[in-house]
This record gives C-alpha cells, structure tokens and sequence, in this order.
C-alpha cells in the first residue's frame, strides 16, 4: 500500500491552515467547497450564529438510493504552551517512530482523514457504487460538537436520510463501536458574606458548593461499586470528575460565590441527563435552608457541553463495511468522545474510523505515520470499488 501525492498534498494542504476552535474555518471549508464546485457538486453549509465557521455538507452521487456519510471536524485545539520542534502549521513530512509521517496539529486529529477523503471526489463521484457518499465536515467538535449538531438538524429539515456513517477519528484505521458520553457543566453558587464572625447572618458559599461537590464524589464512588460493567474500556464503569474550583476572598469572609465545573463520563448503557437531575436535585434540597437566610441565595447550573456517548454493533452493516475495507477483523472501543452519538442518535448506523492513533492527537509533535495515511486510501478506494451493500436502503 502506497500512498498517492495527491492524498498527501490535500492532507498537508489542510494541516497548514489554522482552524484552532477559537478561529474561524472558512478557509478549509472555501477550499473544500472550491474543489467540490470544479466537480460540479454543490456544498450545502451551515454556519455558526457570527458566520464565522461553517459544516459542509456535499453528495457525491446525486440520486442515488442512499448514502453513506464520511464525517470529520475541521477544528483542532490549540498549542499554546506547548514544546513543538517544528511549526504546527508545517505539515511536516519527515521520518518518525512509526516511520515516514505527517507532523502538523491536526495531522492525526483529523485533517488527514477529511483531506483524503476529499482527494477521492472525482472517484466516489464516477463510483458505480449503488450509494452515494455524503461528506459532512463539521466546526467547533473539540469545544463541545457544536457544529455537527447544526449539521444534522440540517440534514432533517431538508429531509436527507443517510444510510450509514463513518467517523475518522483517530482509531489505527480499527472500527470503534463504543465510547463514553462526556457531560460538561458548570454550578455557580450564590450565598450571603458576612464576617466571618458571624457565620448564622451568611450563606456560606463554598460550603455549600463542596456539598455537592461531595455529592458528586459519592455518585462517582457508587459507579465504581455497584454499575453493571461495560467490558473493553480502561474504566469500564461511568466516572464524575471536578475539574474546576473557584471560590472566597479571604480568610476572615465568609464567602458569597463559589463556582465548580464538572463531568461525566457514561457508559453508553448509562444515562448522563439522569445523572444531571440528581445533582440538580439535590442541589435544589439546599436552597430552602440558604434562602432563609438570603432570599437571592442558591444555584445556577449552566451546561458546557453534552456529548452524547455512542454504541455501535459489530453486526452493524457499516461496521462489517469498515471491516472489510480495512481488513480488521475485530473492532475496538474508544475512550474519547466523538460526533458518532449525535449521529446514531439521529437514526444513522455509525462506525468511528479513521487514521493515526489518538496517543499522538492533542499532542506537541502531532502525527500521523504515512502507512495510516496510505490505509486510509485504501480504504476510500475500496468505497469507491464497492458495488453491493449488504443492507436495504433506508
Ligand atoms: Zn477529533
């Protein structure tokens, strides 16, 4: 297996473009929508509310009964702060532990996938395949998968029913059938200063914060104890972590904010909104008593990101797809999150698979080896070469 120059040029074509979550996209997407127009084929993007960033979302073969979606975001996170010895924007070719590789942010995590697959346009477009190919390229993945959430209401609201999807992230190009849910809020406490002195006259906010904080803990610990396991993740139980704890202006004041921010993380046969109520919930048990004190007194909740865990089968048709055309006979599970729920969800049969591995992905020195590019190929030329489906169209 070898990889072609042109895969490769679209690939460090889109690594050297900066599209850290922060920035606007539109230079790849332009770029991406620009090649897709030269073939003919029209983008339909969707963009974020200042216009800033946008999905695109193109077919490959018009008409035809079904389609299969190629998936992929378009953001990275930053390197702030980070101990790179080349320019993350470099797209590098250059000997690696895993031989000749692609150095870049965004290498692995996952302009390679999107650039490849665009660099096959021309192909799935003269494909004699009875599917189309859909590719969906979505904004601002890494800070919540905000964009992909614009990207399939879209798709609903024009009525576009896709058969099956492949995500491409990062998985050693081994179908990923599984990944846990990532649930990010943020609770912000109100309470009463006072001196501290005085402590019955003030709602000590702090206090109150590390009550649910607490709560959080012992919800953790009895995932740990009592949830039905889910065998093939490193934690294969559902997990609660504080990320973040502000909180006081000094020893002698009794507090009147405190702020925290937490997650879940759940096991796809778990439930994370239930998990949301119950701190809410309990949350809510102590504003009687804060508020005796000081009315304005209690808690806010705001969410930062819901993404939804996945699960797929490995008897789902599109699994047995990516088998076949990347020649693994098993399937793995993931532990980071991905788009594939929101995808699922919506009623598409999903698949998480991709080039490069996601030990490298976030990473100073991000890359992704030549030979994972070069299956990554294969892999899209055997979708081209691919003249049966063995499931109906939807
Ligand atoms: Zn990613």
């Amino acid at each position: 297996m070898t990889l072609s120059p042109q895969a490769l040029e679209f690939a460090q074509t889109l690594v050297r473009m900066n599209t850290v979550s922060q920035n606007s996209n539109l230079e790849l997407i332009h770029f991406i929508r620009d090649h897709l127009a030269r073939l003919g084929v029209k983008s339909r993007l969707t963009f974020n509310d200042s216009k800033t960033k946008a999905n695109l979302f193109a077919t490959l073969g018009e008409g035809k009964p079904a389609g299969i979606i190629l998936s992929g975001h378009t953001d990275t996170v930053p390197w702030d702060g980070q101990d790179w010895s080349m320019d993350p924007l470099s797209a590098l070719v250059k000997d690696g532990p895993e031989g000749p590789s692609l150095y870049g942010r965004g290498s692995a995590d996952m302009k390679a996938f999107i650039g490849i697959a665009v660099s096959h346009a021309e192909q799935f477009l003269n494909s004699e395949a009875p599917f189309a190919i859909h590719l969906a390229f979505s904004y601002d993945e890494e800070v919540g998968c905000f964009g992909v959430k614009e990207l399939i209401a879209d798709l609903r609201d024009a009525n576009i029913q896709p058969l099956a999807c492949i995500v491409g992230e990062p998985t050693s190009m081994v179908p990923a059938i599984a990944h846990k849910g990532v649930y990010r809020y943020k609770c912000c406490v109100r309470g009463k200063e006072a001196h501290s002195s005085l402590t019955p006259h003030s709602v000590n906010a702090i206090e109150m914060a590390a009550r649910v904080v607490g709560r959080l803990r012992d919800m953790g610990e009895g995932f740990e104890r009592e949830e039905p396991r889910f065998e093939g993740f490193d934690v294969p139980f559902s997990t609660t972590s504080v990320g973040q704890f502000h909180g006081g202006i000094a020893d002698n004041v009794v507090p009147r904010d405190a702020e925290f921010r937490y997650e879940f993380r759940d096991l796809p046969t778990a439930n994370a909104a239930q998990m949301q109520s119950e701190v809410v919930a309990y949350a809510k048990s102590l504003e009687p008593a804060m508020k005796k004190v000081a009315p304005a007194a209690g808690f806010e909740f705001e969410t930062i990101c819901e993404i939804p865990s996945f699960l797929g089968s490995k008897d789902d048709p599109v699994t047995r797809l990516a088998q076949e055309l990347t020649g693994e006979q098993g399937t793995t599970l993931v532990a980071f999150g991905t788009e594939a729920g929101l995808f699922k969800n919506a009623g598409i049969s999903t698949v998480v698979c991709g080039p490069g591995s996601i030990r490298q992905a976030h990473q100073p020195d991000e890359y992704v080896s030549l030979a994972q590019l070069a299956r990554c190929e294969a892999f899209m030329q055997g979708l081209a070469r691919t003249r049966s489906i063995d499931w109906p169209p939807a």
